[in-house]
């Protein structure tokens, strides 16, 4: 579990999820630029690999560390802002959850966000951490320009030229290949609010209205219960700015907290000790799913909070390909033969010029899949990724995935010109660890 002081006494590194584990050498949490670039270029000259780590919030190894690990903990916060050209500049230390606050004291806010915000920017930014919205694409495409510190320890800012600018494709989603990302400047957008709704429906009824809801909502998510054919939709309108209120944030952290949290744990203990009950608790979640209106800042309502430890996979599928997908899973879920109680997530995201973005030049439904933490995943997560292959699944690389060499090259037209934008900023592999050395021979 990511913890600073464990970090730096114990050496020993995990995620969130504790799907990956690691020990390392030496743990430095620069204060800034100047710092962070000496430590390069002393590992550098001893030959040392670095893994900067974000808020380990990954469940691939991505972020694991073997003989140096960075935290950018101490360089956190804005750097610049501009409202008039909507661009701020934040630290790439900088946790999601202080962002929403900094930019409403400027009358901005970010474009959308996922359904959490612990992780940093720099982390969100480097993995294409994305929420839902047709017409939206992830956090890094919401990047104007990059700095970073590449593994001779030389410092470099690049601004997007175009969206056939080979750099800024790479830089989109670089998975901390490319150096350690110092700084990002977003693009934001004046304040605004949202207003959500939550309803249950059946996934014919969701079906039915998908294409209409996609382009009526700024966003629109499902969750869909295993086992049962019950969704929760969940479609969220762009309002002018006002503040959630009190009485409103205080029922919402409630139910927040102790029904979709504390009940919830309650119920996924059942399912651990007793898997035969799986597909009553998915039911009993379904039928009991709320009919609610939220109205707030959209970074007070964007992200919920996630106690409830889980495993997850998540993967991009082409737009058109979603009903036909569904139809497949829904009959192979049919009778819950995966003792899955955590519902599928489904969100839509708009197609991006990354060359590594699993929505690369096509717009996609991402579709996530958990197991309650401790339950067995494998057979699940196996199913689902033969499934999604036939669908060209592209993997969210922040999550477990089955990913080899061969697969990559198949699934990304474009991993060969960010392999060599890599290799022009990291031929020494300084930023490589383990898990990139099984895709980059
Ligand atoms: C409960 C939960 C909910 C989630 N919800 C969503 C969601 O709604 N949408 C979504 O898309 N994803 C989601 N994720 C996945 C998560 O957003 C990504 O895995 C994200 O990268 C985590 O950010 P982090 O700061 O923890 O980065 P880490 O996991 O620590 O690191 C991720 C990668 O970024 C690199 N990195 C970190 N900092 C830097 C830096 N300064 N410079 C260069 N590279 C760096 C690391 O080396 C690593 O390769 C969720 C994860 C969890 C656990």
């Amino acid at each position: 579990m990511f913890s600073l002081k464990t970090l730096q006494t114990k050496k020993q590194w995990s995620n969130w999820a504790e799907t990956a584990q690691g020990s390392f050498e030496q743990f430095f949490t620069p204060h800034n630029t100047e710092e962070l670039q000496s430590l390069v270029e002393t590992a550098y000259k001893n030959g040392k690999r670095i893994r900067v780590i974000g808020a380990s919030h990954s469940f691939s190894p991505i972020a694991l560390p073997e003989e140096i690990c960075i935290s950018l903990h101490e360089m956190r916060g804005l750097d610049s802002v501009d409202a008039a050209s909507g661009e701020a500049t934040f630290w790439g230390g900088t946790y999601l959850y202080e962002i929403g606050p900094i930019l409403k004291e400027h009358g901005l806010a970010l474009e959308n966000m996922g359904d959490i915000q612990e992780q940093t920017i720099a982390g969100a930014v480097s993995t294409g951490t994305h929420g839902t919205g047709i017409t939206l694409g992830s956090i890094s495409n919401q990047v104007a320009s990059w700095e970073w510190i590449d593994g001779t320890g030389t410092y470099h800012k690049h601004r997007r030229l175009n969206e056939e600018d080979p750099l800024a494709n790479s830089l989109q989603v670089s998975l901390g290949l490319l150096g350690i990302l110092v700084k990002v400047t977003l693009k934001v957008l004046p304040l605004y609010s949202l207003k959500v709704t939550t309803f249950r429906a059946t996934i014919e009824e969701g079906l039915a209205n998908w294409k209409s809801d996609l382009s009526h909502f700024r966003h629109l998510e499902w969750f869909w219960f295993p086992g049962t054919n019950l969704i929760q939709v969940k479609q969220m309108e762009l309002i002018p700015p006002e503040p959630q209120k009190k009485w409103e944030k205080t029922v919402s952290s409630i139910s927040k907290t102790v029904i979709d949290n504390q009940a919830y744990y309650v119920l996924s203990e059942i399912c651990r000790r007793n898997p035969k009950r799986t597909q009553w608790v998915s039911e009993f979640s379904a039928k009991n799913i709320p009919n609610r209106t939220e109205k707030g800042y959209s970074y007070e309502l964007f992200a919920t909070p996630r106690k409830v430890k889980f495993y997850e996979t998540e993967i991009a599928i082409p737009i058109e390909s979603f009903p036909e997908c569904l139809d497949e899973l829904t009959s192979g879920l049919k009778d819950n033969p995966f003792f899955v109680h955590f519902p599928i997530e489904i969100r839509f995201v708009k197609g991006e010029s990354g060359y590594l973005n699993p929505n690369h030049q096509q717009d996609s439904a991402f579709l996530a899949f958990h197991m309650y933490k401790g339950m067995p995943y494998k057979p699940y997560f196996e199913w689902v990724w033969n499934v999604m292959e036939k669908y060209n699944g592209r993997p969210h690389w922040g999550k477990m995935n089955q990913l080899t060499e061969e697969k990559v090259q198949e699934l990304y037209p474009k991993w060969g010109s960010f392999l060599e934008e890599r290799e022009r900023y990291d031929s020494n592999r300084m930023y490589v660890n383990k898990y990139f050395r099984g895709l980059i021979k």
